[in-house]
């Protein structure tokens, strides 16, 4: 046998770093980024917890099963929830009384997975698939047409919900925090271009901009052929309402304060350079790396 021989075979290993303990919390929590914690997200959350700085019972769309599940990892007894944290319930489906729906894209800016599309100044609609009913877009509607709408029947905490569905939502989620951080870069650029006088990516040349994104693979077709059908739905009920006379509102009747805070929003997608048709849905739905 030479030395060579004797030489272990090259083994192609991607090193990955090992789990923290807060990423290992991270995992067993549901994901629906609803911040009834009492932080921003999940993640936070189990940085807090792993930190020694936040209870492990303060989680309601887990419910007493995940207060078990970190209970278990941690090594500690099961505890209640904590009620000031809210309490444990089937879980719901938001749902867009699109008869009253101004458009004023509120709730899409809230939406922490980027479950709701339409047009700025049309109804909105959400995509059931992609709600967690976190309730986050419900406080921030200004003419109050979002319900929440128990699904799961007598099904709460984990038992209404499963794991695939919260991967799903921490990966919807973890885009979105990329997009925002990506548009917010682009704003940036685009306003210190501005002061410098020099010219920005939207006022050159499509083709002398960026080169177009890779051809779609499966996963984003389906999610195309989804936020699709979401808005031909949508569009052909604002058809049958405009037949039946109950055209959604308009945003000429709302009241001075309501109109402040739709100018505040479409000021907004301003700032981000989401304009005409490129506000057509959801910029996450139109997004190439989506
Ligand atoms: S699901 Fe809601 S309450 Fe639970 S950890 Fe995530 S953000 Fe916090
Ligand atoms: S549609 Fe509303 S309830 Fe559903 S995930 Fe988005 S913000 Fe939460
Ligand atoms: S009125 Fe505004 S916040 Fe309410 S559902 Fe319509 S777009 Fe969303």
């Amino acid at each position: 046998m030479t030395g060579d021989a004797a030489l272990p075979q090259a083994v192609n290993v991607t090193a990955t770093a090992p789990k923290t303990l807060a990423d290992r919390i991270e995992d067993l929590l549901p994901q629906t980024q609803c911040t009834k914690c009492g932080y921003p997200a999940c993640r936070p959350y189990a940085e807090a917890i792993a930190a020694g700085d936040a209870s492990y019972n303060q989680c309601p769309p887990g419910g007493i099963e995940g207060v078990a599940r970190i209970a278990r990892l941690m090594g500690k007894p099961v505890i209640a929830l904590n009620p000031e944290n809210g309490v444990e319930r089937p879980r719901p489906l938001a749902v867009i009384d699109e008869n009253v729906c101004i458009g004023c894209t509120l709730c899409m800016q809230a939406c922490p997975v980027d479950a709701i599309v339409g047009a700025a100044k049309q109804m909105h609609t959400i995509i059931p698939e992609l709600c967690t009913g976190c309730d986050l877009c419900v406080p921030p509607c200004p003419v109050d047409c979002i319900a929440m709408i128990p699904v799961t029947g007598d099904a709460t905490g984990w038992d209404a919900w499963s794991q695939k569905q919260a991967d799903a939502a921490r990966d919807r989620h973890d885009r979105r925090i990329a997009r925002l951080a990506k548009e917010r870069e682009a704003a940036e650029a685009r306003a210190a271009a501005r002061q410098a006088g020099r010219p920005t990516a939207a006022s050159v040349a499509p083709e002398a901009s960026e080169a177009k994104p890779a051809a779609a693979d499966d996963a984003e077709a389906k999610k195309r052929a989804i936020i699709h059908a979401a808005l031909e739905r949508a569009r052909k009920k604002k058809e049958e309402l405009a037949k039946a006379g109950a055209a959604p509102k308009n945003t000429e009747r709302v009241s001075a304060e309501v109109q402040a805070q739709i100018d505040a929003a479409e000021e907004r997608r301003r700032r981000l350079g989401l304009q005409g048709d490129e506000a057509s849905a959801n910029p996450a739905h139109n997004d190439s790396d989506h």
